[in-house]
């Protein structure tokens, strides 16, 4: 066979680096700063409500196609609750397997091969698969540390007659950064006067450091050419569960429903039921989250730092960003290989999400979703990288 099995939109996208890096620290027995998942599981009262779901036979055969009602009508609460959103769970809400299929089915349903997507690079993984799949183009507008913020001026240099939409993402995966209100209200004047659609990813919506995340559907204008994603995993600790959602217009949820019913279908029954009731729980829940994670952030950010990193504190999600050339290093990619049997550690290199390998060139990224204990235990292993 002289042609290649994979389809050629698709060439070059290996292995996913999450999968590898998690494969890695379980044959070296390394420590996990890699794939983004915490080491405590979510609320016991949401494990519950899981469990009773399967034993009282609540969602255990295929729910409604758009989601259960329950959980739609918890999704449209929770907009409501936190950014004074109203969508109607009849009609502006679509229930989704994770944040990864309501982006794969929102990409698939309203690019045309040829279009042009503008994301922010260093690009989460699936962006690049995806804007791949549906043919279109990646256009990146590359966050440069310190600070990562985006080049408004350069995002508009950016548009052309191709472009159909802007895939933003904050709190930002790997970087951190999180979008001021300026920020937020400028790109949507630019998609505004370009008449470009939102695809906004915001599973991190809940993981700031004293910044307020700024929802695009709540800026004037944009709620119709928005399609705004989340997702279960980040919020309440079970990012095994894939419960995501998408809401928009009408329109806008018609089409993502039209590709995502011939994606998944429809998945995650019982877990459904549950994050219905996860996403009803205290506002000091939520606080509370992002209060412990800002200790282990600035733990991280100081550990790391002392070692030698250079850190690029982030604002937002549970990654931190760091530079590894003022360590002597010169390549992430081959420093991340080497790190489980040099200090038994695992983290990833930010090199992997750029078209421009050498922007992210010594960017490695380590997560701090785990337990005290195991991070204060990385910090340690890594001293050894100070001598
Ligand atoms: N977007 C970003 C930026 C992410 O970091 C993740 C994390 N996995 C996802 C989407 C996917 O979310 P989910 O696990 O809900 O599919
Ligand atoms: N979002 C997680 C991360 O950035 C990984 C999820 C995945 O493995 N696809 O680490």
């Amino acid at each position: 066979m002289t042609r290649p099995l994979l389809n050629r939109r698709l060439h070059g996208l290996g292995t996913s680096i999450f999968a590898e890096m998690s494969a890695r620290a379980v044959a070296t027995g390394a420590v996990n700063l890699g794939q983004g998942f915490p080491d405590v599981d979510g609320p016991p009262s949401v494990a519950q409500a899981a469990a009773t779901a399967i034993m009282t036979g609540h969602g255990n055969q295929y729910p409604p196609g758009p989601g259960i009602p329950e959980l739609r009508a918890a999704v449209a609460d929770h907009q409501r609750r936190f950014y004074g959103l109203a969508y109607d769970p009849g009609t502006e809400v679509l229930i989704t397997a994770g944040a990864t299929e309501a982006i794969a089915a929102a990409l698939l349903a309203l690019l045309e091969p040829g279009d042009e997507v503008i994301a922010f690079e260093p690009y989460y993984d699936s962006y690049v698969a995806n804007i791949a799949m549906a043919g279109a183009t990646r256009v990146p507008l590359t966050l440069r540390p310190p600070a990562f913020r985006p080049d408004l001026a350069e995002l508009e240099s950016l548009i052309t007659a191709r472009t159909r939409l802007m895939l933003i993402n904050s709190p930002h995966n790997p970087t951190g950064m999180v979008l001021t209100r300026a920020e937020t209200e400028a790109i949507a004047d630019i998609a505004k006067r370009h008449d470009l659609l939102v695809v906004t990813d915001e599973v991190y919506e809940h993981l700031t450091y004293d910044r307020e995340h700024i929802p695009f559907a709540t800026v004037d204008g944009m709620r119709e050419r928005t399609v705004s994603v989340s997702s279960a995993g980040k919020t309440f600790s079970f990012t095994g569960w894939k419960v995501g959602w998408v809401t928009g217009t009408p329109e806008i949820v018609n089409a993502v429903r039209t590709t995502k019913q011939f994606l998944t279908f429809v998945a995650s029954g019982p877990f459904q039921y549950a994050v219905a009731e996860a996403l009803r729980l205290p506002d000091e829940y939520f606080a509370t989250l992002a209060s412990d994670l800002k200790t282990k952030r600035d733990l991280m950010a100081q550990g790391l730092s002392d070692i030698g990193f250079e850190v690029y504190q982030p604002d937002g999600t549970y990654f931190i960003t760091t530079d590894i050339a003022r360590l002597g290093e010169k390549d992430a990619v081959e420093f991340c290989l080497g790190l489980p049997e040099r200090a038994g550690v695992v983290a990833i290199p930010n090199a992997v999400f750029y078209d421009d390998k050498e922007a992210g060139r010594t960017q490695v990224r380590f997560a701090f979703c785990k337990r005290q204990e195991i991070l204060e235990e990385a910090l340690s292993r890594l001293e050894v990288l100070a001598y």
